[in-house]
């Protein structure tokens, strides 16, 4: 399934989030910042091609880690094991806002870095926004069946490596219905794109939130900012 509708609700302080950077710092000691962000936005919204390609699997049984899927295929690690247990089905998702955009901020590295970075940061604000869009619209959906829904799963979080999770999945789509693909690196191209695991059923044990399995939570300043439990 391919949806291709999506508004992506920007503003200056997501651009500054997707720099890594604290927009309350930044609004009162790096103003110049703070316009960049205001231009990369104006200039963003229209590259923007966001795309969900999603691929739904059900749930045959689950052997040590290993989730076997409807149509043969397969996941496996402790961490879809730990949280997809009571999964009746899953939704395997790819979200990618294409490649205009980044096309545009490495043109601009070499004469403009500032505003290139503005650009990039639109970029994974703009693909972070798109990936939780997509996490409430099957959440919806599965509400509408009396399914919870699992908190989203991504590789590379704890318990579930990047080498591991990306060949998996890419296993099981065919990402190139959304214009990605992957290299031998398990680097995606459109770089801006991101790939998820939602379990659905209707006695799913919700565990904590995607933070708690995010290898960055010591560290990250965004937890609380992220509505995605
Ligand atoms: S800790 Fe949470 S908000 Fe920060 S990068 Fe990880 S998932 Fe995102």
């Amino acid at each position: 399934m391919i949806l291709k509708k999506w508004d992506i609700p920007l503003n200056a302080d997501d651009i500054l989030r997707g720099q890594g950077v604290e927009p309350t710092i930044i609004h009162t000691r790096r103003p110049a910042l703070l316009e960049y962000a205001e231009w990369a936005l104006g200039e963003s919204l229209p590259l923007l091609e966001p795309v969900v390609l999603a691929e739904f699997k059900d749930v045959m049984e689950i052997r040590h880690e290993r989730l076997v899927l409807s149509n043969g295929g397969y996941l496996t690690g402790k961490l879809l094991v730990q949280h997809l247990m009571k999964a009746k089905r899953i939704a395997i998702i790819l979200c990618t806002i294409g490649s205009q955009l980044e096309t545009i901020s490495n043109q601009l590295f070499q004469t403009d870095p500032m505003y290139a970075l503005a650009l990039e940061g639109a970029g994974t604000a703009a693909v972070e926004t798109l990936a939780n869009q997509a996490c409430r619209y099957y959440e919806d959906w599965a509400a509408s069946k009396g399914w919870k829904t699992s908190i989203p799963l991504s590789p590379g979080m704890v318990g579930w490596p990047v080498e591991t999770g990306q060949a998996q999945i890419f296993n099981l789509i065919d990402a190139s219905q959304a214009g990605v693909s992957m290299n031998n690196n398990y680097m995606m191209t459109p770089r801006m794109s991101l790939t998820q695991i939602l379990g659905f059923g209707e006695e799913m044990d919700i565990q904590g939130r995607t933070c708690d399995y995010c290898n960055l939570k010591e560290t990250c300043r965004y937890q609380d900012h992220y509505a995605i439990p």
